[in-house]
């Protein structure tokens, strides 16, 4: 008999099932899906490229002991991340910074700007789009509303179906103006890759006796939930439920949808060595697609010849659509929140029920604090 039954095998759940695992007690994993790792899968391609089938994904860490945790499961190798934006007919650096406005304007011009940002807000700084646009100064604010429309207006509301002052701020201020010819799209402590993909820390991570996993198994092919007990195939189960999937889904909706935002990806095969020049290709204007990731950049794979990219359309989430069925980035509005706040309350009617991760929190987040999240989780839960 499973003293655990963890749903879902992204990481909150596999670091769940690996933590009680480690602690003697026996686990069965389940996953809706017919691959583990959540979001992070990755697989290779029959050109032998490495593809992240949900998005790209970088292993980007600050907290040394993130770092340590997931060494356990997998070596890692170097990697630094560029982004580029396709700004008219040329490609800039993503955050903007001084490379970037030496790209769009002429030297006279882009000396006159990068001269003024340093003297109003300090070299090195990193000034959100929203803080450039109150500028008193004339030319800074026509280069902040020159930025804001061609970066962000069109990028956000395709991203997130709203106008960008429907939007937290905290949203909007992830995209900064850096003061600094800094090309590194992220500045944190730790970038790497796993050397060998997602895929296989995830298989390293699971890897224990304690653990079963069951694929293609939907929470309710195997539980119950009734008259605040919980049903194992039937029978009243003793032992503990960690639910990493969405709560609204858990409770049939009774309340109604959390809403989200989804995406459809497109992967494609090129004939050539390279499409283009940086790992990531942002399309902050009119056309669908947000962004288009070349895969080969990102695993850093030596293959001539090929190349694969995914390409990302945002759309609505809706459970029974074609291509946006997967909720992917949670819109937090204060409404939203009070309804996600409802289904909480109902789990906390079941005492063996317990709920961790990005679906089951609501909330965004990056591999790093889905780590540091569960892991805390675990040592307040699972003892
Ligand atoms: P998930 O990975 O979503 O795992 C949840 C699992 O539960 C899924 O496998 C799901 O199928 C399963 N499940 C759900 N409901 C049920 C059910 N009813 N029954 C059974 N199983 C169920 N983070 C970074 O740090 N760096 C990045 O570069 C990065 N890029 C991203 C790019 C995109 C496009 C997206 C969408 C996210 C990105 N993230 C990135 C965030 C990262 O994907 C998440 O932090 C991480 O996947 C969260 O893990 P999780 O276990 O909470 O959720």
């Amino acid at each position: 008999m499973f003293d655990y039954i963890v749903v879902g095998a992204g990481y909150a759940g596999c670091i769940c099932a690996r933590y009680a695992a480690d602690k003697g007690y026996k686990v069965l994993l389940i996953e809706k899906r017919n691959h583990i790792g959540g979001n992070m899968y990755d697989y290779y391609n029959e050109h032998g490229i490495l593809v992240h089938k949900y998005g790209p994904h970088i292993a980007t860490m600050d907290k040394k002991s993130t770092f340590d945790y997931l060494s356990n499961f997998t070596e890692f190798i170097k990697y630094e991340h560029h982004v580029k934006a396709q700004i008219d007919d040329k490609q800039v650096f993503l955050p903007i910074n001084f490379n970037s406005i030496q790209t769009l304007f002429d030297e006279s011009k882009s000396n006159k700007l990068k001269q003024k940002l340093i003297n109003e807000y300090g070299e090195n700084s990193n000034v959100p789009i929203l803080t450039l646009l109150e500028t008193n100064d004339d030319e800074l604010k026509c280069f902040a509303e020159f930025l804001y429309e061609k970066i962000f207006l069109h990028y956000t509301t395709k991203m997130w179906g709203l106008s960008p002052n429907e939007i937290d701020p905290s949203v909007t201020a992830r995209i900064p103006i850096r003061l600094s010819y800094d090309n590194r799209h992220f500045t944190h402590k730790y970038q790497y890759m796993p050397k060998y993909g997602y895929t296989k820390l995830f298989e390293n991570m699971i890897s224990s006796e304690n653990i079963e996993i069951k694929l293609c198994t939907d929470v309710f092919d195997v539980i119950n939930l009734k008259n605040n007990e919980i049903l194992f195939n039937g029978n009243k189960f003793s032992g503990k439920l960690v639910y990493t999937g969405a709560l609204d889904y858990l409770f049939k909706y009774c309340y109604g949808h959390l809403p989200y935002r989804s995406l459809k990806f497109e992967i494609l095969n090129h004939n050539c060595n390279y499409i283009q020049d940086s790992t990531v290709l942002n399309w902050p204007d009119e056309r669908p697609a947000t962004r288009r990731t070349e895969m080969k950049r990102l695993t850093q794979q030596n293959i001539n010849g090929i190349t694969t990219t995914i390409t990302e359309y945002p759309g609505e989430y809706k459970p029974d659509s074609i291509y946006y069925n997967e909720p992917y980035y949670p819109i937090i509005t204060n409404s939203n929140t009070c309804l996600y706040n409802k289904y909480v309350a109902m789990a906390e009617q079941y005492q063996q029920l317990y709920t961790v991760g990005r679906l089951a929190d609501y909330k965004y987040y990056n591999m790093e604090s889905v780590i540091q999240r569960t892991l805390s989780f675990c040592s307040k839960y699972i003892n």
